[in-house]
């Protein structure tokens, strides 16, 4: 039985994950965490099952702790964790580069997949997106990234359209920092033959669209992918958790998990 603690669990993803975790007969929910201010400290999640503070106040200790929250509670989350040797699934967007780094760096101690978003057809999108960019490298295809969020985001872009936008970077072998553009206004002149366009919109209750269009004089591909329900996120953080409970450390992404 895999001892897996959940962070933020009043969060969407966290309260949906934590209730997953409970009915799965692999897995023991032993504890999960909310923001101190919140006045849910010390009471019931479920049967047996308290919020803490902090993973390292709870009765057992978790082999791995998977966290939906913001980046400040991340960042918390990687010292306890290297303390107590414990596996980290990380969901959380919104980290800077700087922060990216301190993910790095504890991965030399123990096992975290850091993946911003865990579904199986956002993982194969992220693949097709880098063969289509080698492909249609310095055949002058303009590439452009579009994602549409529910109106509670609190980031943006989108980590999985930042992702997109490396993977994009990687295959044309540029900087990123360098041919990024976030949005556009006024007189911004003709479009430039390397620029990655990264756009986001935010409405209603989409779950998560992200559109990557290679566009040229004459014809226009687009790849999209359509979440429709946080769920997808959910099952694939408890796959993730199941295949990192065991592993050396290092950092890992859904692909290793996955097997794509
Ligand atoms: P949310 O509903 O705002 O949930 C975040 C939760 O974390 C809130 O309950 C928040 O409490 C809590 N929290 C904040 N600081 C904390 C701390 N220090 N300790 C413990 N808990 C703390 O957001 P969400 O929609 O669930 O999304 C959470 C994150 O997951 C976002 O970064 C989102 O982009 C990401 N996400 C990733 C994937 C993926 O597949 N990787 C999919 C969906 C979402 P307060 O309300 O008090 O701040």
């Amino acid at each position: 039985m895999i001892k897996v603690a959940v962070t933020g669990a009043k969060g969407r993803m966290g309260n949906l994950i934590a209730s997953l975790v409970l009915q799965d007969k692999d897995f023991k929910l032993v504890g999960v965490t909310e923001r101190e201010t919140t006045g849910v400290i010390g009471k019931e999640f479920s049967v047996g099952v308290k919020f803490y503070s902090s993973i390292k106040e709870m009765p057992e200790k978790p082999d791995v702790v998977i966290d939906f929250t913001l980046p400040e509670a991340t960042l918390k989350l990687l010292e306890e964790a290297k303390e107590l040797k414990t596996a980290l699934v990380i969901g959380t967007t919104g980290f800077s580069e700087e922060e990216k780094r301190k993910i790095e760096e504890t991965a030399q101690e123990i096992p975290i997949v850091f993946s911003p978003n865990m579904s199986l057809g956002v993982n194969l999108l992220f693949k097709l997106v880098a063969e289509v960019t080698k492909a249609l490298k310095d055949k002058g295809y303009d590439i452009e990234i579009f994602e549409i969020h529910h109106r509670f985001k609190k980031d943006a872009p989108s980590g999985t359209a930042m992702r997109l936008a490396e993977i994009i970077a990687e295959n044309l072998g540029k900087d990123l920092s360098e041919i990024a553009v976030y949005g556009r206004k006024g007189i911004v002149g003709e479009r430039k033959p390397n620029e990655v366009g990264v756009l986001a919109a935010r409405m209603g209750d989409v779950v998560g669209d992200h559109t990557v269009f290679f566009a040229t004089l004459g014809e226009r591909l687009e790849l999209t992918h359509r979440a429709t329900s946080r769920e997808t996120f959910a099952r694939g953080a408890i796959v993730a958790a199941k295949w990192v409970a065991n592993k050396k450390a290092g950092l890992y992404t859904m692909f290793d998990v996955l097997g794509i």
